[in-house]
C-alpha cells in the first residue's frame, strides 16, 4: 500500500536514465511507451528500486494514450510483490510533443488507482536529454481524481539521487579536510 500521499519520492539517477532510454527507443518509432516504477515505502516516503516494462499484446497503444490490460497489470503486481517485496509507485509514459498533462485515456486507464499513486509524463517521445523534473507532468491520484504537481511541489517532493560520484582525493590529510 502506498501511504495516502507520499511526502517524498526518492529516485536513483541510474533508474531515471534507464527509463528515459527505454521510452526513447520506442519514441524513435514515434510510439508512446510506458514503464512502471516499483519500490518500497518507508513511513510516508517512497524509494524507487526497479523498472518494469509491460510488453506484448496486453500492453497496447491507442490514440490518446496507452492501455495495459488487467492480466498484464496483475502479472506486473505479482512480480513486484513476489520475491521483490515491492509495490508499484508510479507509471511513466511519453507524449509526442511538449504537452505533459493527462489525456482522457491517461485519466481513465491508469495501471493503479490507489491514493498516492503517481503518473509521470515525459515530453517529445523522450528524444534528447531529460528535462528538469519541474518540466515533467507529475500527476497524483486522490479519491479517483488526478491532480498535477506544481513546480514548487516537485522541488519539495521529488529527490533524484546521484548513483555515482567521482571524488578527487588528496594524499594530504589537511587538504582533504579543508576541501582543497
Ligand atoms: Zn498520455
Amino acid at each position: 500500500m502506498i501511504p495516502a500521499a507520499l511526502t517524498r519520492l526518492w529516485l536513483p539517477r541510474t533508474l531515471l536514465e534507464r527509463s528515459w532510454q527505454l521510452l526513447r527507443a520506442e519514441g524513435r518509432a514515434r510510439v508512446e511507451s510506458e514503464v512502471v516504477w516499483g519500490g518500497r515505502c518507508f513511513a510516508d516516503e517512497g524509494v524507487v528500486f526497479s523498472i518494469v516494462s509491460p510488453v506484448g499484446e496486453g500492453a497496447y497503444h491507442r490514440t490518446g494514450g496507452i492501455s495495459v490490460g488487467p492480466m498484464t497489470i496483475a502479472a506486473l503486481g505479482q512480480w513486484l510483490r513476489g520475491a521483490q517485496g515491492q509495490i508499484a509507485l508510479a507509471q511513466v509514459h511519453s507524449h509526442p510533443g511538449a504537452w505533459v498533462d493527462h489525456s482522457h485515456v491517461d485519466d481513465d486507464e491508469p495501471i493503479a488507482c490507489d491514493d498516492g499513486f503517481l503518473s509521470i509524463v515525459w515530453p517529445h517521445f523522450c528524444q534528447g536529454a531529460p528535462p528538469p523534473a519541474t518540466e515533467w507532468g507529475i500527476h497524483e491520484i486522490q479519491a479517483g481524481r488526478w491532480r498535477r504537481w506544481t513546480a514548487k511541489e516537485t522541488e519539495a517532493r521529488l529527490r533524484i539521487i546521484e548513483s555515482e560520484a567521482v571524488i578527487m582525493g588528496s594524499h594530504r590529510w589537511a587538504d582533504a579536510l579543508e576541501g582543497r
